[in-house]
């Protein structure tokens, strides 16, 4: 089982050293803008590297949104985005579900990502495989509520899209870690990657705050039994640095080896 984590993106082969990671998610670009990637001068090392990398997009992509001037920049960063992540060998690129304005826009929200797809086809396709990630908060989500992520998937089936569950965003979001891989799997087909995090906050709490595994609110064995369940690599987002990560990605590995 591959386990690794989010890193600072200065120096992620470094960083995956540092905790003894078998694969690392970072940003290309400050996650709060709208910047598209630059090309990495580690590139060729990372692609040649065993460690396995994954990108996860910047926060402000709305695919979803019925706002043209978010949606529109949106679509083209995501794809800007897939093209540098297939330039350092990345396996997916994770975007959030992303949400609408209000509750009857949600099926205009969830044509809008089949709208994305059908848009990066027309340029060549995605460069990285897309993995949509489950969310914790909002009224209006695409993939906070599972009922909300098989519209989604209805929506997008026709084409070849990977999903990240993340598990501090299902229990904060409202939906059980019992029998969740088995619940997503009905709707996606797959899991691509796991994100191990513990929540500081309740169930359904709507908020977005991890902890270390063995801190929070979740079971951590319930944690554990996701990623043996979903038989998927994972990674931690959790605080602490590379300490903090290190004591999760080890607890992880002694409860999955
Ligand atoms: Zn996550």
């Amino acid at each position: 089982m591959r386990i690794g984590a989010h890193v600072d993106p200065a120096e992620p082969l470094a960083e995956a050293a540092a905790r003894g990671a078998d694969l690392v998610q970072f940003f290309l670009t400050d996650p709060q803008g709208w910047a598209d990637p630059k090309d990495r001068p580690d590139a060729e090392a990372l692609i040649a590297s065993d460690v396995d990398v994954y990108i996860h997009a910047p926060y402000r992509i709305n695919v979803a949104s019925s706002n043209n001037r978010i949606r529109i920049p949106s679509r083209k960063l995501l794809f800007r985005h897939a093209a540098g992540a297939a330039k350092v060998g990345a396996k997916g690129l994770i975007v959030h579900g992303g949400h609408v304005e209000s509750a009857d826009g949600l099926d205009a929200g969830f044509d809008n990502w089949r709208k994305t797809f059908a848009f990066a086809a027309d340029e060549g396709g995605f460069k990285t495989p897309i993995l949509i990630e489950n969310t914790a908060g909002g009224d209006n989500a695409c993939a906070r509520r599972f009922d909300a992520l098989a519209r989604l998937w209805d929506a997008v089936g026709e084409y070849e899209v990977g999903f990240c569950l993340d598990t501090c965003h299902a229990h904060a979001g409202g939906e059980d870690l019992l029998d969740i891989v088995e619940r997503v799997k009905g709707i996606t087909g797959r899991i691509d990657l796991i994100h191990a995090n513990n929540s500081r906050d309740g169930f359904d709490s709507g908020r977005d705050r991890h902890d270390n595994l063995t801190a929070g609110e979740i079971d951590p064995e319930l944690i554990v039994a996701v990623i043996r369940a979903a038989g998927a690599p994972a990674l931690v987002e959790t605080p602490g640095g590379a300490d903090g990560q290190t004591a999760d990605i080890t607890y992880l590995r002694e409860r999955l080896a």
